[in-house]
């Protein structure tokens, strides 16, 4: 027997046969992400395990035969962050799915593989949500999977994990590492939770995190149409150093336009969601006639953004919204705040993974400090102008997202673009869409062009002096580090895996 099938027998064995996948379209998915281009090589095995005791085992015995080991979540993020250089263990983390809410101590312990949506949907009943909002893509996406590659927002509210580390070990981290202690407290001793906060897997798999929790707060929305860019970064950066908003989003045209042609079903499942937040039937008439004018504003503003202020009244609220205003008004035109208003209603989708068109979709990124953010998005717009006659030719079409969850503003530019969809774009689209977009053709020019403009864009960002979620194996994190921070980080490497089987390379650690 050769040592896979020697592993897979021992880990059935454990496990059962059904959570052992050796089938090569499983393996072939299990290593993949939205960009998987070239494509990595495809896993050895992919395992199931459903506990601690099982992953613990699983580790131990797969680095021990020599193979490298990589956690998946949902497999939705876009950095390669799963594409080991040789055939890995993957392991599964779909079956670490225990939800424990401690409401009192404000709480929760989550199992890896749990979705945000879920975890939301455990928390509404008590009044709460976590700290750490997730990912939009939460709908699918895992708690273990947003915090080992960090979330751009702050991670203060994960206070604990439980991880697996390459020789089997078992650590927890923050206030429960006594035993039987309760894991209410981040800082009890080092921090080593912020460790694996960020580290894609590398110093080992998260099986539980522990999430603070916080009360849901009445909030106040609303939108501005910019002409310029500039004014509208500016603005963004005023309102959170002022601390006026809690969240800030903005689009640009085409992004907007893409929000008013969602598809019917989408529209109205949105609309549902708002209206049931509304309380009342006449609220909820309301919400929907605004959702209706916001989606033809949106199509119209050339940039958009789009506020929420969180308060523990809703008067508070809206009086913190009205010093916003204020300060958008000096150079916006306010519009329905649809955008605000849906996202609180619905904050986890994953519609957007592809265009409307059923276009494939990749964005990029960089988080910039206040001063950079407007050089940065002038080099960027100079960047795409360069290109855009090559885009149109193969069919790309870009567009921009901005956030900002603290001091800083992330931009983030995307590519959508007319090409064959991968088994990961099928599982997730509805029926009716997967029978509209499945069966296109490939288009490799297309591919080989997002490719290059996302490494250009990459570099435009480090210029800047960006930091970035989702390092993976695209963003240069060990790379770019000077002498004596990339010692701490490979030492540290060296004494939790010295065989470097976790995730090899990922993090720039080969
Ligand atoms: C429509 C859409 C919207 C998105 N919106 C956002 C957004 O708002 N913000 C954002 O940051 N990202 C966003 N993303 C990107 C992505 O979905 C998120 O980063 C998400 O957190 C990935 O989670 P996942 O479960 O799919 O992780 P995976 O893709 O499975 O894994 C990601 C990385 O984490 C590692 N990992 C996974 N689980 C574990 C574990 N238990 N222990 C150790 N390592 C682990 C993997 O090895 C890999 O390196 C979006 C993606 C889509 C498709």
């Amino acid at each position: 027997m050769s040592s896979i099938e020697t592993l897979a027998a021992a880990l059935r064995a454990m496990l059962g046969a059904e959570h052992v996948m050796t089938d090569a379209p499983e393996l072939e998915a299990a290593v993949a992400d939205l960009f998987p281009f070239p494509r990595p090589a495809p896993a050895a095995l992919v395992v199931r395990p459903g506990s601690t005791t099982e992953v613990s085992e699983v580790v131990r015995q797969a680095c021990l035969a020599g193979f490298p080991v990589v956690a998946r979540g949902a497999g939705l993020s876009y950095t390669r962050g799963l594409a080991a250089p040789s055939a890995a263990v993957v392991v599964d983390s779909s079956r670490l799915d225990r939800i424990e809410i401690h409401a009192e101590d404000m709480f929760a312990v989550v199992g890896s593989g749990v979705s945000w949506q879920r975890l939301a949907e455990a928390l509404a009943p008590h009044g709460l949500r976590s700290q750490v909002p997730g990912p939009i893509s939460g709908a699918v996406t895992t708690v273990g999977g947003a915090i080992s590659q960090y979330v751009p927002g702050s991670m203060d509210g994960v206070i604990g994990v439980r991880v697996v580390l390459a020789d089997g070990t078992v650590a927890v981290t923050g206030s429960g590492a006594r035993a039987g202690a309760l894991p209410f407290h981040r800082h009890a001793g080092p921090d080593l939770t912020g460790l694996f906060i960020g580290d894609c897997g590398v110093f080992g798999i998260k099986t539980e995190v522990v999430l603070r929790l916080v009360r849901e707060q009445p909030a106040a929305f609303a939108s501005f149409a910019y002409a310029d860019p500039q004014a509208m970064v500016a603005d963004i950066i005023e309102l959170r150093a002022a601390g006026l908003v809690t969240r800030a989003l903005a689009l640009d045209q085409s992004r907007g336009e893409d929000a008013g042609r969602l598809e019917t079903g989408e529209a109205l499942r949105t609309a549902g969601a708002v209206a049931a937040s509304a309380g009342s039937a006449l609220g909820a008439l309301r919400e929907m006639a605004s959702m209706v004018k916001g989606r033809f504003e949106l199509a119209a503003a050339k940039w958009s953004l789009h506020l929420t202020a969180e308060a523990p009244t809703a008067q508070m609220a809206e009086h913190v919204m009205a010093f916003a205003r204020e300060r958008c008004s000096r150079s916006a035109r306010e519009i329905e705040p649809t955008v605000p208003t849906a996202l609180r209603a619905r904050p986890y989708s994953i519609r957007g993974f592809v265009g409307v068109e059923g276009e494939r979709w990749i964005p990029v990124h960089g988080m910039l400090a206040p001063s950079r953010a407007q050089a940065a998005l002038a080099d960027l717009e100079a960047l795409f102008s360069r290109h855009r006659a090559a885009m149109l030719a193969v069919g790309i079409r870009q567009s921009y997202l901005m956030s900002a969850a603290g001091p800083y503003l992330t931009i983030e530019p995307m590519f959508f673009w007319p090409d064959e969809l991968d088994p990961i774009h099928l599982k997730h689209l509805s029926s009716r869409n997967r029978e509209r977009f499945a069966g296109r053709p490939r288009n490799d020019a297309a591919r080989e062009l997002v490719g290059r403009l996302r490494a250009e864009a990459r570099e435009c960002f480090e210029r800047h002096d960006a930091a970035h979620a989702q390092a993976g194996r695209f963003y240069r994190h060990a790379e770019r580090l000077d002498a004596g921070s990339a010692a701490l980080l490979t030492r540290l490497r060296d004494a939790l895996d010295p065989d470097r089987r976790m995730n090899p390379g990922v993090l720039g650690l080969g």
